[in-house]
């Protein structure tokens, strides 16, 4: 998977929370002594911290680091502690500067697109290998949550589709690593395809995906080309209380889905396993969404 941050800490360690501890001195020694005192107080991780400072001198966390003793001007100052007040109100800090890294690239975010997960990044590795031999596997991306392929049919796909593609961040990290594809992605939001197309814009693969905005595979009916479905639908169940960064601030419709999770995942495995020309699936969910489909296959 890819790593987030390219930084290393003085002790070779490669741990990201290692290296916060190591760095958050020097960011003290930047910022006033008020906020300063807030982020003490707060419960605001270091890193989070590091990456809104970054944010708001647009300078990366590495600049931070050899210009320790640079002061904040009055503006800066002003800014960085609104910033800080947001991420106390719990919003992420990928809402806050529009950007989150996935699979080693930055990728636009807002409001209306799920963040991507670092989990979702073993979506694309298992893809990758599809793509050099289509097989089933299950692997562990996250505490319970797994990434999965079902081969539907021996046969080479030419098009990759993914479905609920929110901030793009799944096809468009296909469409930069298999250059020979090109791609489908849907979503029933509007504003999550503005942020789709935005992206696809910024890493130039627009001209390779059709972004469409429908549910599911219904846009698919008529396609007769084999294609491979890709996706990390919505699976949590309705009732789940998830921390409040998530439950406050990300699209409630890119998260839950029903009672037990399953409502997007049932329809979208039997809509892929039913269409004439569906070869495989590659999903995220937890793993016994996984093992309930797979049986059920
Ligand atoms: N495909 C996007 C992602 O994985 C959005 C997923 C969703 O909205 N459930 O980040």
């Amino acid at each position: 998977m890819a790593g987030e941050e390219g930084l290393e800490p003085p002790n070779g360690g490669t741990k990201i929370r290692c290296l916060t501890t190591w760095l958050l001195p020097i960011i003290i020694s930047i910022v006033p002594d008020v906020i300063t005192d807030t982020l003490q107080k707060s419960s605001i991780d270091s890193l989070d911290s590091e990456l809104l400072l970054a944010h708001v001198l647009k300078k990366d966390r590495a600049w931070l680091l050899a210009h320790s003793e640079t002061p904040l001007s009055d503006s800066q100052k002003k800014e960085f502690d609104a910033l800080i007040q947001r991420r106390i109100n719990h919003e992420p800090v990928a809402y806050i500067t529009g950007e989150k890294e996935f699979y080693g690239r930055s990728f636009t975010v807002n409001k209306h697109v799920l963040i991507p997960r670092p989990s979702t990044e073993g979506l694309i590795d298992l893809a990758l290998q599809y793509f050099q031999k289509p097989q089933e596997e299950m692997i562990d991306v996250d505490s319970e949550i797994v990434v999965f392929s079902k081969v539907f049919k021996e046969e080479s796909p030419q098009i990759i589709v993914d479905i609920g593609t929110g901030s793009g961040c799944i096809a468009i990290t296909l469409a930069l690593e298999l250059s020979e594809y090109s791609f489908i992605a849907t979503d029933i939001s509007e504003e999550a395809l503005d942020v789709a197309n935005k992206n696809a814009a910024r890493y130039n693969v627009a001209d390779r995906i059709q972004f469409l905005q429908r549910n599911l595979l219904d846009p698919l009916q008529n396609l007769d080309h084999p294609f491979l479905v890709i996706s990390n639908p919505p699976y949590i169940p309705n009732a789940d209380i998830l921390m409040q960064d998530v439950a406050q601030h990300e699209p409630k419709k890119a998260l839950f889905a029903g009672p037990d999770g399953m409502d997007v995942l049932s329809t979208l495995f039997l809509q892929a396993q039913s269409h004439p020309y569906c070869v495989g699936c590659i999903l995220e969910s937890r793993e016994e969404q996984a093992k309930k489909l797979i049986k059920q296959s």
